[in-house]
């Protein structure tokens, strides 16, 4: 193995351990063949896999675990004030272009809307939230915009310096005096057509040691097909053709990279949907207490997390969490149960944090949004992940090919062993924290 070639890392997007098949994903299965497969891939505890990836440290010592937190001080959205109604309003009128795109035929007018709803982001963050931050504020109810802040993309795109919370990939290349090309979320992720346009930019660019690219419909889809064989099966194979297709650009313009695609967590079935948030509301009417003041309360999917004012305020959460809708559908998560997740137990996550069982999904909530199509239909989501869970489903894949690269299986690994894996590939230290294993030997 010898460092030093250009590294390509392909995020594919919630790509679960049991995708890899030959006939629905043939081109990265012979890849998975070829080279080095890490079969099953435990995730980080949480919705921040990103920064897992490049600091190679669980969220217990980044503090990024949910994408929101409770820090009325560094509240990032607080900052809209009287432009919340205007970024809610351009919001829905850009909802409503996309939708008018979606209806026009093939595939011309998917990548317009994709395109469109881009142009209209980037202005949108440039005069109306200004120098604010590149995470959205998700369905989060505009009277509590003032009370969270966002732990990832709060200042700048992941490979900016300071970015991440603590050492990074990206720090370590900068001291090795390496480049890189970085074109993954927040800045540039997306389907087939978006990931190859700027994989095209990239190459144009002066070389780099160091490629990240996302493909995120494996995430976006599965979300709302669900992940039965039959549904999934078109997604993966548009992933697929995708990968084929970038490895060909790469190919023709520098034939010795080595390429990691990494699924970086799994994917689950909802069984049972749950409304936590009218029936905690009409509690908390009843016993004269006000959600904001007593309580403060936020729902991302698969979790409910709560703050108190007082005693009373805390009785009254743990009986509700004691009677239907919620009992029999989730646990309170201990101060072990975290430590063992690798979460952090710092309340600005949560004084008491709620766990959905797998499969049980909570609707409506502050996170993941449901849509309208084209047809006018409500999108839900169907599929979930961010269980406090080892099942199966939760788990995620690697594929390592490149000269080199052994042909090698790895039965389970961690989230937090990409970034030593880059690091040896790339010939740079690894990430300070960073406590996983590469998967391929040193030189
Ligand atoms: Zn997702």
């Amino acid at each position: 193995m010898k460092p030093g070639h250009p590294v390509v890392l392909v995020i594919l997007d919630a790509f679960r351990a049991d995708y890899l098949d030959p006939q629905d994903t043939p081109e990265l299965f012979r890849l998975a063949a070829e080279g080095t497969h890490v079969r099953a891939l435990a995730t980080s505890p949480g919705f921040t896999q990103k920064t897992a990836i490049f600091t190679g440290a669980p969220p217990s010592e980044t503090e990024c675990f949910l994408m929101f937190h409770h820090d009325p001080e560094d509240a990032v959205f607080r900052d809209l004030g009287w432009r919340a109604p205007l970024w809610e309003g351009a919001e829905g009128l850009l909802r409503g272009l996309a939708r008018r795109l979606d209806r026009l035929p093939g595939r011309l007018s998917r990548a317009g809307a994709i395109r469109a709803r881009a142009a209209v982001a980037a202005t949108l963050a440039r005069y109306v939230r200004p120098g604010v931050t590149l995470a959205t504020p998700g369905n989060i109810p505009r009277r509590l915009l003032g009370r969270f802040s966002t732990s990832e993309d709060k200042r700048g795109s992941t490979p900016d310096p300071g970015s991440l919370p603590v050492d990074s990939l990206f720090d370590r290349l900068r001291a090795a005096g390496f480049s890189y090309e970085y074109h993954a979320h927040p800045v540039a992720c997306g389907p087939n057509e978006v990931v190859l346009a700027a994989a095209r930019r990239a190459l144009a660019a002066p070389p780099a040691e160091f490629y990240v690219f996302h493909f995120n419909q494996t995430d976006n889809e599965i979300h709302f097909t669900g992940t039965s064989r039959e549904t999934r099966r078109a997604v993966l194979a548009s992933v697929d053709r995708g990968a084929a297709e970038l490895i060909q650009l790469f190919r023709a313009r520098v034939p010795d990279a080595t390429f990691l695609f990494l699924g970086d967590h799994g994917m689950t079935d909802v069984k049972v949907r749950i409304d936590l948030m009218r029936p905690l509301l009409g509690r908390l009417a009843r016993a004269g207490l006000a959600a904001g003041r007593e309580i403060l309360y936020f729902l991302d999917s698969t979790l409910a997390r709560f703050w108190f004012r007082n005693e009373r305020a805390r009785a009254l959460v743990l009986e509700f969490l004691n009677e239907p809708p919620a009992a029999g559908h989730g646990r309170i998560l201990s101060a072990e149960d975290l430590a063992a997740a690798g979460a952090p137990l710092d309340p600005r996550h949560g004084e008491l944090i709620w766990a959905a069982d797998l499969g049980v999904l909570i609707s409506p909530c502050f996170f993941h949004v449901e849509e309208t199509t084209a047809g006018g239909l409500l999108r839900r989501p169907i599929a979930m992940h961010g269980y406090f869970s080892d099942d199966p489903t939760t788990r995620g894949m690697a594929i390592v090919h490149g000269p080199g690269v052994p042909r090698r299986r790895v039965e389970s690994a961690t989230i937090y062993d990409a970034a030593p894996t880059l690091a040896r590939l790339l010939g740079v230290e690894s990430p300070a924290r960073s406590r996983g294993r590469s998967w391929v030997d040193g030189p």
